[in-house]
């Protein structure tokens, strides 16, 4: 069948259902954003310009919202806890649904069950004949669930799930014996899925897909209004729950306070926070909508170190504030620190938030080190000084989360390890005496290659540096998802590489081992990137 978009999005808020806070949440977001997800809709559907597009069987389980997982989130929305994902998960679901698939939500086990057609009260009986859907949206806690009640049989069907995965899955984590011997083994990680499987809140983590979410949009006349009344000496501060404003943030408070009227948005019951200082304004924690109205007016949104990598620092940007933020000097990774210990990946993080300090930079960013009070002073009055507009990028608007998650259902049908519709051989590496350079073969062949050979550009990285990095400073995005033809080689998730000691190139054994994140001294990685559309990395130009 085939898929029609969407615009009334009243089915979808009587699917997500009542009884907690954090579903709340969600349909006061969804409903909020309504106008912006159709006006989205309209332009997606005259771009593709009546291309066929399947109707899909989507099953969303939220398996961090179940009460089989001990759903601390819900308790916490009105209370300064973490909203990120529940802003992620209302947007999926939107996205999904104004795409015209046919959607079953499941916020429980037993729903979970009743979709997957175990029978009730047989708890771990294995689902047996076909999954009746093309595709699971699912998370970590909810992919264990399904492990418990699928038994064997999600092993079989595990090509259909994708799990939204915030912080991201290295391929090195992912792959279970590779993680078991090397060291990578974590709580999370080692499902042994295609890394593409996992979908990011951000595109830090090209080994995986990026999912995202949407900010709010502004029209022309609403920019022009916010920039008229943008209060050039009001800062607010990033952090909603007390224990973000503690040790340590007095200095660069103090200097902000010289400049500024500082502002909070800070979740308290009846006294006001020990650790917020009498000088700031707390409004206590906000709607999402009077937040908003709070950053229209302010100049500054000032992040202290955490949250990591949230969505409030994008929705500061588009309603026209300068987001500044700490520098991390050595970057925060699960190596040294105690919120990404565990989690699979060892991406070094730079700053607060690196999307914000990356893809958008100066004027709506500022990444200086607050260690330095000289830096951070100077730092406050260019922010004084300059005028921004309102800015959101294309990749975080309803029409970009609609054109990715269309092109991911439609091209990703195939995310099996080794062989699927998708399967391409070549790249072929050819080492050649005394050099470095690669020669492509002749024999590629690729019956759907998606994204497009012509996407992609091959290049070698420097000693230690990772294709994350080299492709990125060539202005491409790493790509490292196709097998290459199969030589004899050690296990290694640096491979292909260019072993300079010994120069000669390895090549990849192990298709789940592709990794964009790998990097070793001794080895120049061989990196197939891809060209990106401007505002949208997770597609390359020809991919739509
Ligand atoms: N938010 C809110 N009221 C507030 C502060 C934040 O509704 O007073 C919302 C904000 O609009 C954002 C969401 O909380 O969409 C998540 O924000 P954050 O970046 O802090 O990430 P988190 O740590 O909650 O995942």
């Amino acid at each position: 069948r085939q898929a029609a978009f969407r615009t009334d999005l009243s089915v979808l808020l009587d699917q997500v259902g009542t009884g907690k806070e954090s579903l709340s949440f969600m349909k006061r977001r969804i409903r909020r954003l309504a106008q912006q997800w159709a006006t989205a809709a309209n332009r997606l559907d005259s771009k593709l310009e009546q291309r066929w597009r399947d109707q899909k069987k989507i099953l969303v389980h939220v398996g961090f919202l179940t009460e089989e997982s001990g759903d601390v989130f819900s308790p916490k929305v009105l209370k300064g806890g973490p909203l990120g994902e529940m802003v992620q998960w209302a947007d999926i679901l939107t996205a999904l649904h104004v795409l015209g698939h046919n959607l079953k939500i499941s916020m429980s086990v037993k729903e979970l069950q009743g979709f997957l057609g175990v029978p009730p009260g047989r708890g771990s009986c294995p689902l047996t004949g076909p999954l009746p859907f093309d595709l699971i949206y699912t998370d970590y806690h909810g992919l264990q669930q399904m492990k418990q009640h699928m038994g064997l049989s999600l092993k079989k069907h595990k090509c259909h799930i994708r799990v939204i995965d915030t912080f991201g899955t290295e391929p090195a984590y992912n792959h279970e014996e590779y993680a078991t011997l090397h060291g990578y083994r974590t709580n999370w990680g080692y499902w042994n899925l295609n890394a593409r499987q996992y979908m990011t809140m951000f595109p830090h983590t090209p080994d995986n897909s990026f999912m995202g979410f949407v900010s709010e949009e502004l029209n022309e006349t609403e920019k022009r209004s916010i920039q008229q009344n943008k209060v050039n000496n009001m800062a607010v501060v990033y952090g909603k729950e007390a224990s973000m404003w503690k040790q340590g943030k007095e200095g660069f408070l103090q200097i902000l306070h010289q400049y500024m009227e500082v502002h909070g948005t800070v979740y308290y019951e009846t006294q006001r926070p020990p650790e917020v200082p009498a000088f700031v304004k707390n409004h206590g924690l906000l709607p999402q909508h009077e937040l908003q109205q709070l950053l229209r007016k302010a100049k500054l949104f000032i992040g202290f170190g955490f949250p990591y990598e949230g969505p409030a620092p994008l929705e500061a940007i588009a309603n026209g504030c300068i987001f500044l933020q700490p520098k991390f000097h050595p970057p925060h990774s699960s190596l040294n620190h105690e919120f990404f210990r565990g989690k699979p990946t060892s991406r070094e993080v730079s700053s607060q938030h690196p999307y914000a300090e990356q893809y958008i930079g100066k004027p709506h960013v500022m990444t200086v080190d607050y260690n330095n009070s000289l830096e951070f002073d100077s730092a406050i009055r260019e922010i004084m000084r300059t005028k921004v507009e309102p800015y959101l990028p294309y990749e975080y608007t309803c029409e970009g989360m609609l054109e990715r998650v269309h092109a991911y259902i439609q091209h990703q049908v195939s995310l099996h390890g080794t062989a699927g519709g998708n399967r391409i051989t070549g790249p072929l590496f050819v080492p050649l005496p005394n050099s470095t350079a690669l020669v492509w073969a002749s024999n590629v062949t690729a019956p759907v290659a998606w994204p497009p050979l012509s996407s992609l550009r091959l290049l070698v990285s420097q000693e230690s540096q990772s294709c994350v990095e080299a492709c990125q400073s060539a202005g491409f995005i790493c790509d490292l998802k196709r097998p290459t033809d199969v030589v004899d080689s050690e296990i290694n998730h640096i491979l292909p590489a260019f072993s300079v000691m010994r120069r000669e190139c390895g090549l990849q054994r192990d298709p789940l081992l592709f990794s964009c994140a790998g990097h070793s001294p001794k080895y120049r990685r061989l990196c197939p990137c891809r060209d990106l559309r401007q505002g949208q990395v997770a597609l390359c130009r020809d991919c739509l």
